[in-house]
């Protein structure tokens, strides 16, 4: 098959890169302003430097849309390409599947539920979100790309699959991206303290990127047209444990400072996972420990600690 991938030389971008192009044709595009030419550059594909806010035509069969800032840290910074990739993005994605019949997966969020009053969260639920806020850019950008993805399905035709990913973290984030995991890691690692936002419990789940990927593909080739699932592990941590956690693994004697709460941070989030379990027989594989010890690892070599 021939594989779009929009958002190639990102963190999940570049790892969906690396495990279709062992049995596919694969052309990644980028505009290259949070995601590292360097992610992709040993792998077999066809690179093409394009914001996808500009139009494009790329004969495909399928369409990975993994194009968009997506650290809150990013995102604030970038906010006003993040609505333009959302939207005037996802619309030239969008036209680019209508012309050549391609499978749309688009690559939502857990951020669409908010602040959520429901939990865990099931694909059934709308959500909280605070849409003048400063994550509205993020939140509200992925919502109008959900109901763009709907209304073309229904419009025109296009088959349009949805993953809601959960938290996701693994090598090839940025260390600087402003994410808790890479965050908590290239400080363990540099002996600097944690810096827990707010009492640090509130809380996540943390999926590991092979897992993620996996499943992604399965949504995209074997998920339905028109449905969204959730996707991510249903295991919660608070941050504080994360913080713990990330000291003992990486043999770290650094301690935690608290530090103020970001605006509209989500108190609790954690997916369920019944309806992509049932539908497509997906289940993350890689334990908490085990993912966050190879994550430092790759780290700790990265950054010649
Ligand atoms: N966080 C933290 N310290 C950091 C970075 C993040 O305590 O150095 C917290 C943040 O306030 C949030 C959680 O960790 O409650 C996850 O943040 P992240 O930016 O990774 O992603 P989010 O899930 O908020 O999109």
């Amino acid at each position: 098959m021939r594989i779009l991938i929009t958002g190639a030389s990102g963190f999940i971008g570049s790892h969906l890169a690396e495990k279709l192009a062992d049995e596919h044709e694969i052309i990644g595009i980028d505009n290259l302003i949070t995601g590292k030419k360097e992610n992709i550059r040993e792998l077999n594909i066809e690179f093409i430097e394009q914001d996808i806010t500009k139009p494009f035509d790329i004969k495909a069969d399928v369409i990975f849309n993994m194009a968009s800032p997506a650290s809150p840290v990013f995102y604030q910074k970038y906010p006003l390409e993040t609505l333009e990739t959302n939207s005037i993005g996802m619309k030239n994605v969008l036209e680019n599947a209508r012309k050549h019949s391609s499978i749309v997966l688009q690559a939502s969020t857990s951020e669409v539920y908010g602040d959520p009053k429901v939990h865990p969260q099931p694909e059934t639920y709308w959500g909280n979100v605070n849409s003048i806020g400063p994550r509205s850019c993020y939140d509200e950008g992925k919502r109008f790309a959900e109901s763009l993805c709907m209304n073309y399905a229904e419009k025109h035709g296009v088959e349009v699959k949805l993953a809601r990913i959960f938290n996701t973290y693994g090598s090839r984030m940025r260390w600087d991206d402003g994410r808790v995991v890479p965050n908590f890691i290239y400080q363990s690692l540099t002996g600097k303290p944690l810096t827990i936002y707010g009492g640090g419990l509130q809380t996540r789940s943390f999926c590991y990127i092979s897992d993620m990927v996996d499943g992604l593909i399965k949504i995209a080739l074997k998920g339905k047209n028109k449905e969204v699932y959730n996707i991510g592990t249903p295991e919660e941590y608070t941050i504080r444990e994360l913080a713990k956690k990330i000291i003992e693994y990486s043999g770290s004697d650094s301690d935690v400072v608290f530090e103020g709460l970001p605006e509209d941070d989500p108190t609790r989030r954690k997916p369920d996972i019944s309806k992509i379990r049932k539908e497509l027989n997906w289940e993350p594989k890689v334990s908490f420990e085990e993912g966050m010890k190879k994550t430092i690892n790759w780290f700790r070599e990265r950054l010649n600690l």
